[in-house]
């Protein structure tokens, strides 16, 4: 699984301590607000799993499932639901934790939908952004790191499934999708 990594972005130690920055920033912002923080499935789920546990106030925790994607490694613009909340968005302040944002694309129709749900404010938290590839008039208000314009996997990032697990964010090998 290594060997498919052409090079190691951001190691284990660097996204623990920027997901222990974040957290402080967070717990300042969402004192007494008891957020409801959104993980997007699959990709966002060790990203968050550290961010809750750097936020030492009150918060609500949920998960949705979209997709945009499906195994290739273009945006296709569209934003499916597969999971939904469990909980109403009404009056609530929501805090999206992303993987990545690339376009955008996915981030605006989530954040359009809260806001069309009633939510009092949305706020996004990724992890990884390219900033590069923007089209999408939106961007995130908590950021762990940019990344360059090429596909990245790891920490949760996935390519057709795989390597969610390598606990780092690196770059894939372009043979290893030019291939498939
Ligand atoms: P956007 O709608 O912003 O273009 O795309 C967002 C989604 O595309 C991300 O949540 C992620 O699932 C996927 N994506 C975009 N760039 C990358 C990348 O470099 N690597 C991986 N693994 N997924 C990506
Ligand atoms: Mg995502
Ligand atoms: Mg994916």
């Amino acid at each position: 699984m290594n060997e498919d990594i052409k090079e190691v972005l951001y190691s284990k130690e660097d996204i623990s301590r920027i997901s222990h920055k974040i957290g402080l920033q967070l717990t300042a912002d969402y004192k007494d607000k008891n957020p409801l923080v959104i993980c997007v499935l699959k990709g966002a789920f060790l990203f968050m799993a550290d961010i809750v546990r750097e936020i030492q106030t009150y918060v609500e925790i949920d998960f949705m499932d979209v997709s945009s994607y499906g195994d290739e490694t273009v945006s296709s613009g569209e934003v499916k639901i597969i999971k939904d909340l469990d909980v109403p968005a009404e009056g609530r302040d929501i805090i999206i934790i992303e993987d990545i944002i690339d376009t955008g694309k996915t981030l605006q129709c989530l954040v359009e939908l809260f806001k069309h749900r009633k939510a009092n404010s949305v706020k996004i938290c990724t992890l990884l952004t390219k900033p590069e590839r923007r089209v999408a008039g939106i961007e995130p208000d908590y950021v762990g790191f940019e990344v360059p314009n090429e596909f990245v996997v790891g920490y949760g990032l996935d390519y057709k499934g795989r390597y969610r697990n390598l606990p780092y964010v690196g770059i894939l090998k372009p043979e290893i999708y030019e291939n498939n």
